[in-house]
């Protein structure tokens, strides 16, 4: 006799198509084990003020979605003052983007994410800032800043990297070398002035001064004064001999400085500068005076030197120096100190960005040991608040034997190759590998790292959308949530992934921005658009994709994630269990080559049984040694006689042994 299963996992029992009366799934505490992360961009995720720009406070009102979906943590999007609206060239690692509310709404967002037992990941950039950064400002200065040994800067680059100069460096790459102005043309600091007008030509002359600043001369009947400082003032000098005048003053201007005759005019000759080609003072020289082609007088010549980005010439790389030094660098203990802050503020995580690119990736295995260093340092500080170990997830976008070095360093890394092969299965219809090879990467990992976690994700913001690279087609988008949530590891969800958001990126001849489109909650009128620079699908912003018509729908993928993310969080095999082969349909069974079938097991012994069938047609499974009669949760045509379960096309069950 055939019986039909129906796995209620979550919610109300779903009716056919449309279903209003449905409700979100909701968890007791402790429930929720499933460890998915959701990947969301704080500029195009929720609005709060209407403004167009994603903000903290737009994330805090839409946590009760994050929770129902089963998230148990959050990776933002980089929240640091930025050159980019993307947020990975940063300004100020020590502050939040205005543009995303204050520090106070930021620290409202983690508190309000930890009352509901979601933790709040933030996206750490150590390879490069921005060029606006306020140490690269520094660094600008010439060697006599503090910052100009933070980045990669010089006259010279392949000399200085054939002389040694540059140990994060492999050999010299001229295309990663971009044009920079360095020196100090203004200046900071007590100065004297003294301006002789009675002789030819009439001079500046300026020392550095040991005595007493002065202010502003009150006496109106002199009319000589310097012009100095950011905005520019007027300073009137001393008159201390027939036409000469001096002042003593605390000097703080960019730019450099001018003589003035007059205070309200600049017409009629009364501004004195420095002749063309030689505008640069020498403290205790002499600098001749003109009034017609009047420069501004500089206290430094800048020099054209070059700058090394490896992502182009908007994003200087940092500096740490020689790998077995580099936590006790400039750049890496300010970074730290800033990482410090956050954690303070109940930051329980970070996802590092770009990591095989801080050193050179020709230089061995530097980038794993640098990460232990950071990972450790970082480490310390939050054990000091926690009984257990802070998260840290690495970017190390290869394959996965390249990969498993870097668990050295790090405790979690994402797993591209996940999604490769799934995408693989998907698309050919092949599933019965992907059990193996999941076990292999997994074993490669475990032999570095015991306890290292695999961090699997479809795609990110920086990857064609899985729906556009699975065709559209919503069978196997449901179904590519399923592998997700029923393999080892600890997935990620992007923002929109789960409602079936499509768009290439630009390595793929769309943009960038194409993939990181803002959510649509009830109307795409309300979505965050406004950083996006008018890059936006407006194709598939509508209506019919948001959040409320799919969960009105139990067709939809949404709800497909909500009922299989459900059951992962609910179900300890799922949540924490490793994978192992089935007797019978694995990677040597290609008859039924279409099915992917693996065991997860918990450490307490909890064992589920995963089968899915990727084909186009239904298979007939005999599964004689495993238990059918308790089914967690299913995707597509499931039914059950004795032991044999009878598989749809792309469909899916689990089974609790
Ligand atoms: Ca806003
Ligand atoms: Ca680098």
């Amino acid at each position: 006799m055939l019986t039909v299963l129906v796995a209620v996992s979550c919610g109300k029992e779903p009716q056919e198509g449309k279903d209003a009366k449905w409700e979100r799934p909701s968890y007791a505490a402790g429930q929720k084990q499933g460890n998915i992360t959701y990947q969301l961009l704080i500029y195009s995720f929720a609005d709060s003020d209407g403004d167009g720009i994603g903000d903290f406070n737009g994330i805090k009102s839409k946590l009760d979605y994050l929770d129902a979906l089963g998230v148990s943590a959050i990776w933002l999007s980089p929240a640091h003052p930025a050159d980019s609206y993307h947020g990975y060239d940063v300004q100020d690692y020590s502050a939040v983007n205005p543009k995303y509310g204050t520090e106070a709404d930021f620290k409202a967002l983690i508190d309000a994410a930890h009352a509901k037992g979601i933790k709040i990941y933030m996206d750490y950039v150590l390879n490069h800032t921005g060029k606006g950064n306020v140490w690269f400002a520094e660094a600008k200065k010439g060697p006599s800043s503090d910052k100009f040994g933070w980045f990669h800067i010089s006259s010279n680059p392949s000399a200085d990297i054939a002389a040694g100069k540059f140990p994060m460096l492999g050999s010299y790459n001229s295309g990663e070398w971009h044009d920079v102005t360095v020196g100090e043309i203004g200046y900071t600091g007590r100065l004297h002035f003294k301006v002789d007008f009675s002789g030819t030509p009439k001079t500046l002359t300026v020392t550095a001064a040991d005595g007493a600043a002065q202010n502003s001369n009150p006496d109106t009947s002199v009319k000589m004064f310097l012009w100095v400082g950011e905005p520019g003032q007027a300073v009137r000098m001393y008159r201390t001999g027939t036409d000469i005048y001096e002042i003593t003053l605390d000097t703080d201007s960019p730019w450099g400085v001018l003589v003035r005759t007059s205070d309200t005019s600049w017409d009629g000759g009364t501004k004195w500068g420095a002749p063309k080609g030689s505008n640069v003072l020498t403290f205790g020289e002499a600098l001749a005076l003109s009034n017609e082609d009047a420069q501004d007088i500089l206290f430094g010549t800048p020099t054209q030197m070059k700058f090394q980005g490896a992502f182009g010439s908007w994003m200087p790389d940092l500096n740490y120096g020689p790998v077995s030094t580099a936590s006790s660098s400039g750049a890496f203990r300010a970074l730290a100190q800033t990482a410090d802050k956050w954690m303070g503020m109940g930051v329980d995580g970070f996802r590092l960005d770009a990591v095989k690119h801080i050193y050179s990736a020709e230089r061995g295995d530097e980038n794993p040991e640098f990460l232990r260093q950071w990972y450790e340092r970082c480490n310390s500080t939050f054990r000091k608040t926690h009984s257990s170990d802070l998260y840290m997830v690495g970017e190390v976008w290869m394959g996965s034997s390249d990969v498993a070095p870097y668990y050295k360093g790090l405790p979690a890394c994402f797993e591209f190759d996940f999604w490769e092969r799934l995408k693989w299965v998907l698309n050919q219809r092949t599933g019965c590998y992907f059990a193996k090879d999941l076990m292999g990467y997994r074993k490669a990992y475990a032999a570095v790292r015991p306890g290292a976690i695999a961090a699997t994700k479809l795609t990110n913001h920086d990857e064609t959308r899985a729906a556009s690279v699975l065709g559209r087609d919503l069978a196997k988008l449901k179904q590519a949530a399923a592998f997700l949530m029923t393999a080892e590891g600890e997935p990620y969800i992007y923002q929109g992934e789960e409602l079936g958001y499509w768009g290439k990126d630009g390595d793929e001849g769309g943009r960038d921005e194409l993939v990181r489109t803002p959510m649509v909650w009830d109307s795409a009128s309300t979505a965050a658009t406004g950083d996006l620079g008018g890059h936006v699908d407006m194709s598939l912003v509508t209506d019919a994709v948001s959040v409320t018509a799919q969960e009105d729908d139990s067709e939809s993928l949404l709800r497909t994630y909500y009922e299989w993310t459900y059951a992962r969080n609910t179900c300890p095999a799922l949540a924490s269990g490793k994978m192992s082969a089935h007797p019978k349909y694995n990677d040597g069974n290609t008859l039924q080559g279409s099915v992917a079938c693996w065991y997860m097991t918990a450490s307490d012994g909890a064992k589920a049984l995963v089968v899915h069938n990727v084909g186009a047609s239904s298979v007939d499974l005999d599964l004689d040694g495993d238990k059918l009669s308790d089914m967690l949760v299913s995707l597509g045509s499931v039914s059950v006689s004795g032991t044999t379960l009878e598989l749809g096309a792309n469909s899916s069950a689990v089974f609790r042994q």
